[in-house]
């Protein structure tokens, strides 16, 4: 298998409610500016994968521990064989949540009728005008599967968010009035803090203060009254 570039043994904060082990997949389709991994997203010719052992034995060993397992990049689903790890985290007994980018319509769609997964989280990461600069690309066919992606959880049953990293350089009041349009209806919404760990893709990008943080909570509520701030 050896596709898994990372482990994070412990976490409280990755699956609200669960402990969970976190694992990342290498490689994305954006190029978000702000990325906080972007050894996962650039270089990743040089990147040492774990193995098999390291990986299986570790969640084994745990299985009393944890009660889940959250599988981030990168963006998961460009990992060819994400299922086959799916299905193996699952054999133990673990929950899987799966964070991605929206990217993958077929994709997801396809683990949640297969009942793969327990929840998803999608970033959402700006109104549609500026889907573009926020994800650091430059046509809108991604866009176009993002929006697909948001349909296909809003009409689904599985459990999931969406989410929206604040970033004070890159989102205005209107990018949310935007993100509201594309969300609405939505089960669930979070903005999440932006942190600068020395990591990001590009340097410059700064938190939202708590105060525009809340005047953009009150606007999303408008289409998405189970909204939240996370990390504030
Ligand atoms: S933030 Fe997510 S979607 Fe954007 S480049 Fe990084 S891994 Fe990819």
């Amino acid at each position: 298998m050896d596709k898994i570039y990372g482990l994070e043994k412990m976490s409280l904060v990755d699956y609200d409610g669960h402990l969970c082990a976190t694992i990342f997949l290498a490689g994305c389709n954006f190029r978000c500016p702000f990325c906080h991994n972007s050894s996962l997203v650039l270089d990743t010719d040089n990147l040492q994968a774990y193995s098999d052992e390291e990986i299986f034995s570790y969640l084994e060993s745990r299985k009393k521990m944890l009660d889940a397992v959250c599988i981030t990049g990168g963006e998961p689903t460009l990992t060819a064989n994400l299922e086959e790890i799916i299905d193996r985290i699952k054999s133990l007994g673990y929950l899987v949540k799966l964070d991605s980018n929206g990217t993958k319509p077929e994709i997801l769609k396809h683990l949640i009728d297969a009942k793969k997964v327990d929840y998803i989280a999608m970033d959402v990461k700006s109104s549609y005008a500026k889907y573009k600069k926020v994800a650091g690309i430059t046509n809108n066919k991604l866009i176009d599967k993002v929006l697909e992606s948001i349909e296909i959880l809003k009409n689904s049953n599985i459990d999931y968010e969406f989410r929206c990293t604040l970033v004070k350089e890159l989102h205005e009041k209107e990018d949310i009035e935007g993100i509201g349009e594309l969300v609405k209806g939505a089960k669930r919404f979070y903005f999440q803090k932006f942190t600068d760990h020395g990591y990001c893709i590009k340097d410059g990008f700064s938190e939202v203060d708590i105060s525009i943080a809340n005047e953009y909570l009150d606007i999303i509520k408008k289409y998405v009254p189970n909204a939240s701030l996370r990390g504030y």
